[in-house]
């Protein structure tokens, strides 16, 4: 399936690219850290999954049946605009290659944030390819 395809190719939700952690419902702490994953807390005591995610394997998330409602619920900005038609299965697997690429060439300045901001970051906007 396309989406599955994107995310399996991805992963940049989950290696600490896009985000530094996911926000945790105080009930979800308990069962993480059954898993052994390292649940931390902000000054308030909100607990967070820190990222890069210590459940992500490669690509996949290895806790995706127990992962929190936070990862339920995100879809990036070239995830809606793969799912509502707007590019192809190819369109996008080549943006997220473009990412990957950046990031193996040790990109980590303004053009890395600008294209991570707009191909993946921005979720109430319309997706735009140029
Ligand atoms: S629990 Fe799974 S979906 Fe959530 S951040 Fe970790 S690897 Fe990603």
């Amino acid at each position: 399936m396309s989406l599955s395809t994107l995310c399996l190719r991805c992963g940049l939700c989950c290696d600490g690219t896009l985000f530094t952690h996911v926000p945790l419902r105080r009930t979800e702490a308990g069962p993480l850290k059954a898993l052994g994953l390292p649940v931390k807390e902000r000054e308030d005591g909100t607990p967070i999954l820190p990222q890069r995610c210590a459940a992500l394997e490669g690509k996949t998330c290895t806790a995706y049946a127990q992962r929190p409602e936070g990862c339920r619920r995100y879809h990036c900005h070239l995830f809606s605009a793969l799912s509502e038609g707007e590019v192809s299965l190819e369109e996008a697997l080549a943006v997220v290659d473009g990412a990957h690429a950046l990031l193996a060439g040790g990109e980590r300045g303004p053009e890395l944030d600008d294209y991570l901001d707009k191909h993946f970051r921005g979720r109430h906007r319309r997706y735009t390819a140029q």
